[in-house]
């Protein structure tokens, strides 16, 4: 193979056009991370490209490498996951957990765990009854894997034990606080015993036990919350994202939709 030339597993987060008739892709993948990539000319109906380097699919690429970015000369599609991408219900979840993941990642940095939850994330929203659940242990992981483990087991601030009645979470810390440490941290809010069990287990690394909790509405709007504020402070600090905010607004209102 030419030099320039190297091949990868990559799932398209998202896509724009470039010049004509062309799209910049974002992409992520096992062994270089996130990165910007041209496809030329999948606009124009003769293109071998155009429908193997769709939004949320997995496709396998050759692509070469350019001055600035790298350039797609052949894809092929691995898993469409056609549910999770035009299910109303699903992509939802599907386009959060890849706008997540954009924001949450630098280019060009490796991390082969991040890619199997993403392709394992999104083999679920296409295929589980409840995209829900996924979507949630997805977003839990995504703080673990990138270093923003959440904090449950005591209080982050004076390592207290926790009493199940009065527990509080705390977005700047990304933990739990006991009720004499939460005064000094506005941002913090009360959580249910409920609440922290469920993200408990979804800082494991086994996805079945998270699975198998049956949760109803107002434990998945207190997590929604609870993931939103943590997520939120990341990305407000570290990438100045208020794009990822409305993102995640969207949430209960699609939902409602459905
Ligand atoms: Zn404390």
């Amino acid at each position: 193979m030419n030099e320039r030339l190297y091949k990868t597993q990559a799932v398209v987060l998202r896509r724009f056009d470039f010049g004509e008739a062309g799209k910049q892709l974002v992409v992520y993948t096992p062994g270089l991370g996130k990165l910007s990539i041209i496809a030329q000319g999948v606009k124009r109906a003769t293109s071998k490209l155009a429908g193997h380097l769709e939004p949320l699919s997995l496709s396998y690429i050759v692509a070469a490498r350019g001055r600035n970015l790298d350039t797609v000369t052949q894809a092929d599609t691995v898993e469409a996951f056609a549910n999770a991408r035009t299910d109303p219900h699903r992509v939802f979840y599907a386009l959060l957990v890849a706008e997540l993941l954009d924001k949450l990642t630098l280019d060009q940095e490796e991390n082969r765990a991040l890619w199997d939850l993403l392709v394992s994330t999104l083999r679920r929203i296409d295929t589980e009854d409840d995209p829900w659940t996924p979507a949630t242990y997805f977003q839990v992981r995504l703080l673990v894997l990138s270093g923003y483990k959440p904090q449950l087991d005591e209080c982050v601030e004076c390592g207290g034990k926790l009493d199940p009645s009065a527990v509080f979470y705390s977005p700047r810390v990304g933990g739990t606080l006991c009720p004499g440490c939460r005064m000094a941290d506005v941002q913090s809010f009360g959580v249910s015993a409920n609440a922290v069990k469920l993200l408990r287990l979804a800082v494991a690394p086994a996805y079945g036990p998270y699975s198998r909790v049956r949760v109803g509405s107002p434990l998945r709007a207190e997590v929604e919350g609870i993931l939103r504020a943590s997520l939120g402070n990341i990305t407000d600090r570290e990438v100045g994202s208020a794009a990822l905010l409305d993102i995640m607004k969207r949430a209960p209102a699609q939902r409602s939709q459905s």
